[in-house]
């Protein structure tokens, strides 16, 4: 977004002796990450039947740092004849030694992954932040250890599954075709190869374009596991490649996590079919602050709620709605709060907000900042300093804003949050239930009786009440309406890979 675009900056700290002004009062010493003990390929194979395999028409895409935009390596396309070849394996599989194993051994096989994700977690968590431009912090503090948390909790199901379902035989559905997307790429595939494992299942799974680093250096995870071949397959590719998954005849389930629209086109396609599916898609998340909450902890909770991973969360808080008699008290406290925020170099331990994922999704959220200005908000940046090279954009604040704005209305995705008020518990959730997305919500008051009130009204997935982005694998994740059709994590997540009888 160019300067030119943004009002003037109506900043000014909370009291006159504040000393906010971290772009010239405040040194940071660079703290990076090395990522010398990180060995990246120059180009990565197809990971099929427990091999990596040339691609058929031997094509590559590049992976750029968006950090830096450099190239990083490169990954194979896989065709419609490489998917074909991924999921006979995957069925061979299923029909083979892996039905054959107990369900014992199979957890075993799980746990053992799990262990070994922990042994290499700090390269895991390098190559995230390298590949995708998330901060180092979070990879390493969020991303990589709920990865491996997935992978025991389901492994812990696996030979108990008798008693997931009382009453009922769970049996494995076949082989599972998976598609993620680019935000939390490891964590994504964790959340799909975890419990289809554990049920019994195969996989054929495609993530990202501009992240497959750590899905392929989970493939070498998974060979070095010794897991039988063909159980997990690991095809990269573009969207072509995720069609090609989503419309391969021998495929028993498809589970997506996306956007609403690629979502509303795989479920276009399944309709008629016998494929089960699962449908993780977009959110719009409000966040409700009420006059009697503890406000400096709602406003760290708010900065969590929508700059954690630079605002490429599908949950993220992009909406905050604030009860009016405190609303400029609390804008203040969120600009001042603002300028602490360091952006910057994703493997710098002090950095909070990183790197836009891509070229792409840096044009579309500048696209929706110059959107907010032409739809008459009043648009505020902190007044950090951004790397030169590099896609990066300052945490954003829109006031003045109405209901029907598109940016109130749509998914940015990137670091930029609006502002409303509301006077009553009513009005609040009127206005929270007012998008297509029902996925998260958060809701800050001293009343326990409110948080139930309010919590019963909206249509949302998940509600955080007093904090926000907690997550945990025994808890099942999903949305409502236009934020998908089914539940990840806990028991549900299980429920998604079986056939009870
Ligand atoms: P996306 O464009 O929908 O892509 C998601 C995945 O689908 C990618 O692997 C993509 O491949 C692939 N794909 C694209 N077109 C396809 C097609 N026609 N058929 C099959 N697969 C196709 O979404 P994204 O931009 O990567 O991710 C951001 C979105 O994910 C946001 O809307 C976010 O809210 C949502 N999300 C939801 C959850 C949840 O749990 N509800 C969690 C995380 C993210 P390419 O990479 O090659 O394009
Ligand atoms: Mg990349």
């Amino acid at each position: 977004m160019s300067e030119s675009t943004i009002k003037e900056t109506t900043y000014k700290p909370t009291s006159p002796n504040s000393k906010l002004d971290f772009a010239s009062l405040w040194e940071y010493a660079p703290a990076p990450e090395s990522p010398a003990k990180l060995k990246i390929k120059n180009q990565y194979q197809l990971f099929i039947d427990g091999k990596f395999q040339k691609p058929s028409k031997g094509r590559y895409f590049k992976s750029v740092n968006p950090a830096t935009e450099e190239e990083i390596t490169e990954f194979a396309e896989a065709t419609q004849k490489d998917v074909d070849k991924a999921v006979k394996a995957a069925r061979q599989a299923f029909e083979g030694e892996w039905s054959s194993l107990s369900p014992k051994s199979r957890g075993k096989y799980i746990y053992r992954i799990a262990r070994m994700l922990q042994e290499r977690a700090r390269e895991f968590a390098i190559a995230e932040s390298m590949d995708g431009g998330k901060p180092i912090r979070e990879s390493r503090d969020v991303d990589i250890p709920l990865v491996a948390a997935h992978f025991f909790y389901y492994a812990g199901w696996a030979d108990k599954l008798d008693f997931a379902f009382p009453g009922k035989k769970p049996e494995p559905l076949g082989v599972c075709g998976q598609i993620i997307p680019w935000n939390f790429p490891l964590l994504m595939l964790a959340w799909k190869i975890a419990p289809a494992l554990a049920c019994g299942n195969t996989v054929v799974l495609k993530p990202a374009e501009t992240t497959s680093l750590t899905a392929m250096m989970f493939a070498e995870l998974v060979q070095d596991a010794g897991l039988p071949a063909g159980v997990v397959n690991i095809v990269t590719g573009a969207g072509q490649t995720g069609s090609e998954i989503v419309n391969h005849k021998d495929i028993d389930k498809i589970a997506f996590t996306g956007s609403t629209g690629v979502g509303k086109i795989i479920q276009k396609s399944l309709a008629g079919t016998d494929k089960k599916y699962t449908l993780e898609l977009g959110g719009k998340g409000a966040l409700i602050l009420f006059e009697d909450a503890a406000i400096d902890q709602a406003v760290e909770g708010i900065i969590n709620a929508i700059y954690f991973n630079q605002g490429h969360v599908c949950c993220a808080g992009s909406r905050l709605l604030v009860q009016e008699n405190i609303a400029d008290k609390v804008i203040l406290k969120l600009k001042d709060r603002l300028e602490t925020l360091i952006v910057g170099d994703p493997l710098d331990k002090n950095t909070d907000i990183g790197a836009i994922n891509s070229k792409q999704q840096f044009e579309t959220v500048n696209s929706y900042l110059e959107l907010g200005v032409e739809e008459g908000a009043d648009v505020y940046q902190s007044k950090c300093s951004i790397p030169d090279s590099g896609y990066f954009i300052r945490p954003t604040l829109f006031t003045n804003v109405s209901q029907s704005n598109r940016i109130v209305q749509e998914e940015i995705f990137g670091p930029a949050l609006t502002v409303q008020t509301f006077r009553t518990a009513d009005e609040a959730i009127e206005k929270a239930n007012n998008t297509p997305f029902g996925l998260a919500g958060g809701v800050w008051t001293d009343k326990g009786s409110k948080i139930f009130r309010v919590g019963k009204g909206l249509r949302s997935g998940v509600i955080w009440a007093n904090t926000y982005n907690k997550f945990d694998p025994t808890s099942p994740f999903g949305g409502y309406k236009e934020s998908g059709v089914g539940r990840e994590g806990g028991l549900h997540g299980l429920a998604a890979y079986v056939n009870l009888k």
